[in-house]
């Protein structure tokens, strides 16, 4: 297996990164239906999850050939693969290449703690190395390129080692700081290197700016960054939001989305910064459904529904018309750039994941370190999040319930103490409030939501 792809140089003066990006409906459809077919007959012999699924909704896989076909299969959603995976460990009765092919694991992730791990073979790596790398070149990006990554570079998440392995792949060389280095550390190496691009949250990039004249002595946009492509949370794709970062680097900013089940990146922002083509439709059958009615809807600009995942091609853990939870509005058809799939705006994922100062962070995760010091705490906790929306770039205020036996006078040790050990589980320093036991309801039939936004009225917070 080689690192970079052959030839890679020779891309850097394209006008797409693959001819699929520009093709016609009718070419898309050919190429789509052709791998949908010998994807059926590699599940047929090889995934037990499909197996059973078809057998239950009494499909054969041979009647799947077309696209509408597919609308006869039953929707995978995450918990399946949840189950899955704890039926067969470790990667799942959707496991469908030999274990010895197997060559690399990421994880996802998982909103209730768990994070579901998937597995590729060489041929899944590549596969997710040109796919991403697509993304990257219409954000941008080019071979020869030096590229920051201010995506989280640990936990597994496909941020981290898939971005930089399609960095390298399309020729472009990473730097490979990631969030979890620290906003300092980022700069500092943004400095000494000079980039030309970085990836990361947006919310995270902009906080980089801000600490700039700070670290490094000087404005964001002193550093030469031309090219800023940014995703794994919304924000790239709001104006004010979008304009605010490009003022303070001075750099052009497209947005990427994928996700770890099916790939890295698969959609991508070109120049026109109007949302992100569909780029990878020869790996990938999308659907478009209404999450009330789960019925296929066209797409059509201004039409808003979820979006569902079939990979076509992959090896060890290939997934059907899986319902991704990314709530989307389709913002063109047709575009400037050439391209011809479909463009979207995320406005929002089905789970509770917040990101704080680009680190991503659950809720769950931090109920588990609270748990683990009881009986000092009560095992109880809440994140107050006095902010919009899922990301912020201040310390996260974490509640914490002190133990029925545990004297308030202990409250500073105790903070510390969980402080610390949140810090070095979850990479982000949080901000510990004690307070008395028994202040939140206790678990019971309903799910506990451990994120409260509205200011719970418990005189700590006064
Ligand atoms: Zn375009």
């Amino acid at each position: 297996m080689q690192y970079r792809r052959r030839g890679a140089a020779d891309y850097r003066f394209r006008q797409y990164y693959h001819p699929i990006e520009a093709a016609t409906e009718t070419e898309i459809r050919a190429v789509q239906e052709t791998k949908l077919q010998s994807t059926m007959s590699y599940l047929a012999t090889h995934s037990v999850l499909y197996q059973n699924k078809f057998a239950e909704a009494g499909i054969e896989f041979s009647a799947i050939q077309t696209i509408e076909d597919l609308e006869k299969v039953p929707f995978t959603v995450k918990q399946d693969l949840r189950d899955s995976l704890a039926a067969q460990p470790p990667f799942g009765q959707h496991q469908a290449a030999a274990y010895e092919d197997i060559v690399q694991l990421q994880a996802s992730s998982g909103t209730t703690g768990s994070p579901a791990y998937v597995a590729l073979t060489e041929s899944d790596i590549v596969s997710w190395s040109e796919m991403s790398a697509r993304g990257f070149f219409a954000g941008g990006i080019r071979p020869g390129d030096l590229v920051l990554h201010g995506f989280s570079m640990s936990k597994g998440f496909v941020g981290g080692i898939p971005c930089q392995q399609s960095l390298q792949y399309m020729g472009a060389i990473d730097i490979p700081i990631g969030a979890d280095g620290g906003a300092d550390r980022l700069l500092r190496a943004c400095a000494d290197l000079r980039p030309r691009a970085i990836i990361g949250t947006p919310n995270f990039l902009l906080y980089m700016a801000q600490l700039a004249p700070e670290v490094v002595g000087c404005q964001a946009h002193e550093l030469g960054v031309e090219r800023l492509v940014v995703g794994g949370e919304p924000g790239g794709g709001i104006p004010a939001v979008r304009n605010q970062i490009e003022e303070a680097w001075q750099a052009k900013v497209c947005e990427a989305m994928g996700g770890t089940d099916l790939g890295v990146i698969y959609r991508g922002e070109c120049d026109e910064q109007d949302g992100m083509h569909m780029l990878c439709q020869d790996h990938i059958i999308v659907e478009l459904i209404d999450p009330e009615t789960s019925k296929v809807i066209p797409f059509e600009e201004g039409t808003t529904g979820e979006l569902v995942y079939t990979a076509i091609g992959r090896q060890a853990s290939p997934v059907v018309r899986f319902r991704s939870g990314d709530h989307i509005v389709v913002t063109g058809t047709s575009c400037a750039c050439g391209r011809t799939g479909p463009k979207i705006r995320c406005f929002g994922r089905t789970d509770d994941m917040l990101i704080v100062r680009g680190v991503n962070v659950f809720p769950s995760a931090i109920q588990d370190i609270v748990v683990s010091m009881t009986p000092q705490t009560n095992g109880v906790m809440r994140v107050y999040a006095d902010f919009d929306g899922h990301t912020t770039q201040k310390n996260l205020k974490v509640l914490v319930e002190r133990g029925e036996q545990s004297n308030a006078k202990q409250d500073p040790e105790l903070i510390a103490e969980v402080t610390t050990k949140i810090r070095n589980a979850l990479a982000f320093k949080p901000e510990v409030i004690m307070v008395a036991p028994n202040t939140f309801e206790k678990p019971g039939v309903q799910k506990v939501a451990l994120t409260v936004r509205e200011k719970p009225p418990i005189p700590e917070l006064e």
